[in-house]
């Protein structure tokens, strides 16, 4: 039977994001707990028709790596998509659910790292070479955990029109964009694994990897492009959570994505070790992730050949 609302009752909030937020819901018919995210878009009728045609690849999916789905509807003005309820959440920030009740905030173990860096790159692997599609949005909050250890993989591009569609968001206005996106070139599945890369420091450091503190005279300090410049949506994305947290780290009053952006095209790639964080790691993790982070998109690794790679310790 197709997936109606009036089936679908409301349990808790799992979370807000730029286009819409996430329900824990259960389908009373067959007392499936799942996660509904909605999706406000603007388009017509014909393409919320075709969005719909192009998210039944979601359906077609199954790989222990990918979250899977249990179909969409649409619920004027909203698109709903049902998914696989991942009870450990995501690996957003720098929280992370350690199986206890407690949101745990800091670094993650790399051991964990590597088992993250694993089960994504094989998602990767089974989107790109058996589904035909790219992620296009890695980032923390889209690698899922549940309690039984398994990490997953949500949020993938298969729907163009609902990227186009998605209302008023910076779609595709990401921090972990690679620096070729950034200046235009084609989306490509090494674009993914520069994410990917990003992701990986992320999570080992417990904070996003810009930074200045590292640098002497960090291009982020110099504040040539004020968010009052910016477009409006821009600077409504600028001013969101994630933004937030750059600032923080870098301890630069606010830093705008144009500034991070120019950071990312212009200054070498962000490393795993760093003069203040290197106890524990690796020579293998770290050029594990160098792999995924050279600038050049034809130097850097696929997800195949990264799969390939040794990281034992
Ligand atoms: P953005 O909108 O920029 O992509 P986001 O990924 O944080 O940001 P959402 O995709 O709306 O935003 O997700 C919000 C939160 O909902 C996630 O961080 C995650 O914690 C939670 N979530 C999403 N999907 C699931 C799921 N299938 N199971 C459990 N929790 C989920
Ligand atoms: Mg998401």
């Amino acid at each position: 039977d197709p997936l109606q609302e009036s089936d679908l009752k409301d349990l808790a909030e799992l979370g807000m994001g730029n286009g819409g937020s996430v329900m824990k819901v259960e389908h009373v018919p067959s007392g499936i707990v799942m996660a509904k995210k909605i999706v406000l878009i603007d388009a017509k009728p014909t393409i919320r028709k075709q969005i719909l045609r192009e998210l039944h690849i979601m359906h077609a999916c199954s790989s222990p790596y990918i979250v899977s789905s249990f179909g969409a509807f649409l619920s004027e003005p909203n698109i709903c998509i049902c998914m696989e309820f991942m009870d450990r959440g995501s690996f957003e920030a720098n929280t992370w659910d350690s199986g206890d009740t407690e949101q745990v905030p800091g670094p993650i173990p790399i051991g964990i790292v590597r088992q993250v860096a694993r089960c994504v790159l094989g998602g990767l692997v089974y989107l790109y070479e058996d589904m035909g599609v790219l992620h296009r949005d890695i980032k923390p909050s889209n690698i899922l955990l549940n309690s039984e250890g398994q990490v997953k993989l949500c949020d993938f591009g298969v729907s163009g029109e609902l990227e186009n569609s998605v209302a008023k968001t910076f779609v595709g206005t990401s921090v972990y964009m690679s620096p070729e996106r950034i200046l235009g070139s084609d989306y490509t599945v090494k674009s993914d694994v520069w994410s990917l890369g990003v992701t990986l420091i992320e999570l080992a450091h417990g904070c996003f990897p810009f930074s200045d503190t590292d640098e002497g005279e960090s291009p982020l300090k110099s504040g040539s492009v004020s968010s009052a410049t910016l477009p409006s949506a821009l600077s409504k994305r600028a001013s969101s959570r994630k933004s937030r947290r750059i600032s923080v780290h870098t301890g630069v009053g606010s830093l705008s994505i144009l500034e991070l952006m120019h950071h990312i095209v212009q200054e070498p790639p962000p490393t795993l070790i760093t003069p203040s964080v290197q106890h524990s790691l690796t020579t293998e993790a770290d050029e594990f992730v160098g792999n995924c982070l050279k600038k050049d998109p034809v130097a850097r690794l696929n997800p195949r050949e990264l799969l390939g790679t040794s990281w034992d310790g």
